[in-house]
């Protein structure tokens, strides 16, 4: 698998979002070392943000810029909170989210809260990829308060990185359930994509799905897109990865080949599939018919390296 075919066009002004470096060393080394993180805690360059229900307090400024709001530790609400240590960059900087049941009020009135969704848009590559952390280790936090061995509670360890059973000792660590996104193009070079059944009319993007229990991704890319669209593919190139803490899958794109043309819908996940030149598409966006996908989802990218430009977005004039 390589993606070197691709690089090229996915460049620095464009990276795929959440996917580019952030300049954080996770310094996992660190985790365990309870004076370390103490003293890291305490140190006055230290940066806290607060994570709660998956969302943050971003903070529009005024040269257009979005920034993660983040305190000195000194000013953070510590009082019954998970800490997560998330690393530190070139510059020493320690950074740490407090996990909390709501987010703090704010006296800086251009503070405001955001989900992933909205803030992955946004806000710089070392902001997404500290807000990305802290969300899939709280989703995974939430749901794992209990051993999967004995049933016992479980409690947090390793600066949020771990949850220890205090019953059995078992230590659970954070899980990442892998999914497989594609955009399948055939000898025409067009572009098979879906709509799901609970999108609205025009709106399609590349199929995806999980990887299930002893399957490959390969398997597991033929297999959704047969069972999706009826179309079987041979050919499967892995483009590029993104975190999806949805709540804790790691979406893993390819282009895949097909090796046949029919199209039979599931109609349970997917309602409509059409095969679309990149005319095709162009067309769709001027007439309205057809929607651009539009998110921080690597769907968008993956088309985009196909059609060979930036997508429209919604309301922009083709
Ligand atoms: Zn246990």
């Amino acid at each position: 698998m390589s993606n070197s075919k691709h690089a090229s066009t996915v460049g620095p002004d464009r990276p795929i979002s959440l996917t580019a470096p952030t300049g954080i060393d996770r310094a996992a080394h660190h985790r365990l070392d309870e004076a370390w993180l103490a003293a890291a805690w305490s140190h006055p360059t230290t940066r806290v943000f607060v994570v709660s229900g998956g969302q943050v307090l971003i903070d529009d400024r005024p040269d257009g810029t979005t920034e993660l709001v983040m305190t000195p530790a000194f000013e953070a609400p510590v009082t019954e909170t998970h800490r997560y240590f998330l690393g530190t960059d070139a510059e020493g900087v320690s950074y740490f989210a407090l996990q909390k049941d709501t987010l703090p009020g704010r006296m800086d009135q251009s503070a405001r809260p955001a989900g992933l969704r909205e803030a992955g848009l946004l806000l710089s590559d070392r902001d997404a990829g500290l807000m990305v952390h802290a969300v899939a280790l709280e989703n995974w936090q939430r749901l794992h308060r209990f051993c999967s061995r004995c049933g016992e509670r479980t409690v947090i360890a390793a600066a949020g990185h771990i949850r220890r059973c205090q019953a059995c000792g078992a230590e659970h660590y954070p899980r990442t359930d892998p999914a497989v996104i594609m955009l399948v193009t055939d000898d025409q070079d067009r572009a098979l994509l879906g709509r799901q059944v609970h999108w609205p009319e025009g709106r399609f993007s590349t199929l995806a799905g999980f990887v299930e229990p002893g399957e490959s991704i390969e398997q597991s890319v033929a297999r959704e897109v047969f069972e999706e669209a009826g179309v079987t593919v041979g050919e499967v190139d892995y483009i590029a990865s993104q975190p999806w803490p949805f709540p804790s899958s790691l979406m893993l794109g390819f282009f895949a080949r097909a090796t046949s043309s029919e199209i039979n819908v599931d109609g349970e996940e997917i309602h409509e599939a059409r095969w679309f030149s990149r005319e095709d598409l162009t067309a769709g966006f001027e007439s309205g018919e057809v929607l651009p996908p539009y998110g921080i989802s690597i769907a968008s990218r993956l088309i985009e390296l196909w059609y060979g430009k930036p997508l429209p977005k919604p309301g922009d004039v083709v």
